[in-house]
């Protein structure tokens, strides 16, 4: 799989930034296609769809990666961008755009590198994302009925693994599950009272119990124990209040500190 720059293909320097996505926001990774079946292909496809998405005044090209008929991998806004190609979506999503016409038998090499980098989203946020074709958000046909099936089917493809660290990419784009599970918990303090219950519960459970307090099965339920265990947590911290609540402060007192 080869990785392309925005400045290898000839990117247009954006308008302004491209506005940054909140992490704890982004739900999935949609796929798109290019929507024409004898077009640009390519490297020239995203130049194309560039200079058209330029021309309606966008920021700049709409999706955050593209991949080719070839399987290399076009950087479009990149990593952690607001896209512009999935209404009502943009800020919840990242994008892939196949340059091809995903309606005819799409190559071998280009399914890789699609499937490649899903993979290499869902690290970045944590495998937590869905993947949907466009069809499912919006009345469009895209990304094509082969493609519609192959992401029905789980995207099988033979994968070897492709080493993501070549990509040169500011440390800010980059988003650990610990990121996002403190942005959560800043919104959202986890606690017995409000019921609290999912994965963050559940990786805080586990912690916990690293740490030497017991907080019972790593359920992901925040119960009886789960509050005496950040309470216990707590108290051993000078600084926090024994409250049984896990908030930012705590939480970084848990993962950070
Ligand atoms: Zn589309």
């Amino acid at each position: 799989m080869e990785y392309i720059s925005r400045t290898e293909w000839g990117a247009t320097p954006p308008r302004k930034p491209f506005s940054r996505l909140r992490p704890t926001r982004v739900e999935g990774i949609v796929l798109h296609h290019s929507g024409v079946r004898n077009g640009p292909k390519g490297r020239e496809a995203a130049r194309a769809f560039e200079a058209y998405h330029l021309s309606k005044k966008w920021a700049g090209i709409a999706y955050n990666w593209l991949v080719t008929e070839e399987g290399e991998v076009l950087e479009g806004r990149g990593a952690g961008a607001v896209s512009g190609a999935t209404k009502g979506w943009n800020s919840r999503t990242e994008s892939i755009c196949y340059t091809g016409w995903g309606s005819e038998t799409v190559p071998e090499a280009a399914l890789h590198s699609i499937a490649q980098t899903i993979t290499w989203i869902q690290e970045r946020y944590g495998n937590t994302l869905w993947v949907k074709p466009h069809k499912s958000l919006g009345t469009t046909s895209c990304p094509g009925t082969v493609l519609i099936n192959w992401l029905a089917e789980g995207q099988p493809v033979k994968a070897e693994k492709f080493d993501w660290s070549v990509v040169d990419m500011p440390e800010r784009q980059t988003f650990s599950p610990i990121d996002r599970m403190h942005e959560e918990v800043r919104r959202t303090p986890i606690s017995r009272r409000r019921k609290s219950r999912g994965e963050t519960v559940r990786r805080i459970q586990v912690r916990l119990k690293e740490q030497g307090f017991d907080p019972g099965v790593a359920d992901g339920i925040a119960g009886r124990l789960f509050e005496a265990a950040v309470r216990a947590f707590q108290s051993s911290r000078a600084w926090l209040k024994p409250d049984g609540v896990v908030d930012q402060r705590t939480f970084h007192a848990l993962f950070i500190q």
